[in-house]
């Protein structure tokens, strides 16, 4: 796809990896929709700057309606949705013992209800259009799990499920649906992380250093433009998972 002039929706775009992606498609020449609980002005004056149109809906995507208004929202002030990147996500990490029955029903409902929620008011629209791109932030977490993330984990296998159901009943019309496995990405989500836990992390990834958002904002962008490849997953994680 050609990604000048296209509507891109991404999900918890205000900081991190949404926001790197959502300056790479914008970088392209693509209009973008910014989503997240809470959307400082900045934002969305940084994706301007690129000179693409640009607009903040504020929307809690594990919510069925909130999720379906912002779909609509984006529809109504672009009349398109070209691409969507289910990139919103949490952790709330503990001990299978000590984890809490909320922490494991939270980060199930936003990593992985969302991505149902945001994934099917969306496909109705590229479904009518014939064309779409649907880019799902997943981790390598999910592929071979870890010590102290059973819910996190859980949520990032679910969402390589949604990926390869959908790029099977979406193909037919154009529509391709595809997923990002991250590794250890700078990023506020792991910046809270401790400093044992990241030197541990860092032992495990033999290009010796922690990925940056830029790193994982160029694979959604290869996605989106690349028309012939669907149901696939990319480990953006400086080799710490070998397939
Ligand atoms: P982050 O915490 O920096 O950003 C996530 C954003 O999602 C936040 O702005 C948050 O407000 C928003 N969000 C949370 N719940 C939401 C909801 N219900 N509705 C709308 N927005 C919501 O995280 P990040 O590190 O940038 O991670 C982005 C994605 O990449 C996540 O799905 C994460 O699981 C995945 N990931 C990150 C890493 C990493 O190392 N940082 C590794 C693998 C996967």
């Amino acid at each position: 796809m050609n990604l000048k002039g296209k509507t891109v929706i991404v999900t918890g775009s205000s900081r991190g990896i949404g926001f790197a992606i959502a300056k790479a498609f914008a970088a392209k020449g693509a209009n973008i929709v910014i989503n997240d609980i809470k959307i400082p002005d900045e934002t969305i004056e940084e994706i301007k700057s690129f000179g693409v149109d640009c607009i903040g809906i504020v929307a809690d995507i594990s919510d069925f309606e909130q999720a379906e208004n912002l779909v609509k929202g984006a529809k109504e002030k672009f009349g398109t949705v070209d691409v969507l990147v289910n990139n919103a996500g949490i952790t709330r990490d503990g001990l299978l013992l000590r984890m809490k029955e909320k922490d494991f029903d939270d980060v199930i409902r936003i990593n992985l209800k969302g991505t149902f929620n945001m994934t099917k008011h969306a496909s109705k629209i590229m479904l009518k259009q014939r064309r779409g791109a649907i880019i799902n932030l997943s981790s390598v977490v999910g592929l071979m799990g870890n010590v102290g993330q059973l819910n996190y984990s859980a949520s990032k296998a679910g969402v390589l499920g949604i990926t390869k159901s959908a790029a099977r009943e979406l193909g037919q019309r154009g529509i391709t649906c595809n997923a990002i496995a991250p590794g250890f990405i700078k990023t506020p989500m792991t910046d809270v992380l401790n400093e044992d836990v990241k030197n541990a992390m860092l032992a495990q990834i033999p290009l010796g250093r922690q990925g940056l958002p830029e790193d994982v904002a160029k694979v959604a962008v290869f996605f989106a433009e690349n028309d012939y490849i669907t149901g696939q997953v990319v480990n953006c994680d400086g080799g710490m998972v070998m397939q």
